[in-house]
């Protein structure tokens, strides 16, 4: 049976739990409710991208297909928000979390966010999970140019100097496959976890849903700390810690 925390006592067990130093294989998940501090719009919420009027018509692999330009008109002008944005307390205790861990400990940030601040809060090797907005690619696979950084606010879309073909944003659209390299990464890690800590995402939709299912069937101690109770309650998530990412993680990673 799941808990919910709030009370200042159920807060200290649970630093106290999670200061331990015997976690070997750290997963941490997190959504768009961890940069909300950082005055990024949530995709969903209000106010977010795909909830503006002007963005009916969601960005979506057809849309992709059929006008890149429209695709980029919706992405291209919010770099320099992002670019504007800095990491908030929540990026920077996860960030010396991981840096404080013994050697030897495995420990895997993945997120869905696509703005960058993991990174420039100081974590290592993140998996971006919906890609980076910072980023550019090619639309042709064969084409072989990498994924580069490109901080322009494209309103129309570039061409490939390479193969002549459309840029695209570096993110995963509606309707798209995740990247295989960071759902692989996130599985590997998910295999051998012992402590789940999902972040400023619902947890009942995926990747959460399904992220929290491999975790518990590996063993892990799971975790969500959300603004909001999770609605319908995902039957693998062991406590749920309801309160602003930013004030809850310093407290409870103790950084
Ligand atoms: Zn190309």
């Amino acid at each position: 049976m799941m808990d919910s925390l709030t009370g200042d006592d159920e807060l200290r067990r649970l630093r106290d739990r999670l200061g331990a130093t015997d976690w070997r294989n750290i997963v941490v998940l997190t959504g768009a409710g961890i940069s909300v501090a950082s005055g990024l719009p949530t995709y969903r919420g209000p106010g977010g991208l795909w909830t503006r009027p002007e963005a009916e018509e969601v960005p979506d692999a057809a849309m992709m297909e059929r006008d890149p330009s429209r695709v980029w008109s919706l992405f291209g002008p919010l770099r320099g928000p992002l670019q504007a944005a800095t990491p908030n307390a929540a990026h920077v205790a996860l960030a010396q979390w991981q840096a404080r861990l013994p050697p030897g400990r495995s420990f895997t940030l993945v997120t869905q966010n696509v703005d960058g601040l993991h990174t420039r809060a100081g974590s290592r090797e993140v998996v971006e999970l919906h890609g980076s907005l910072l980023h550019t690619r090619c639309v042709n696979p064969d084409c072989g140019t990498t994924p580069f950084e490109d901080l322009q606010e494209h309103i129309q879309a570039p061409v490939c100097v390479r193969c002549g073909q459309p840029l695209r944003p570096d993110v995963t659209l509606f309707n798209e496959p995740l990247p295989v390299d960071a759902e692989w990464a996130a599985k590997r890690a998910l295999r051998e976890c012992d402590l789940f800590l999902a972040v400023g995402t619902s947890g009942t939709v995926a990747p959460a849903s399904s992220f929290v299912r491999g975790a518990k069937y590996a063993g892990a101690w799971t975790l969500l700390l959300n603004l909001t109770p999770m609605q319908p309650r995902h039957p693998d998530f062991d406590q749920e810690v309801l309160g602003r990412a930013e004030e809850l993680l310093p407290f409870l990673l103790n950084s």
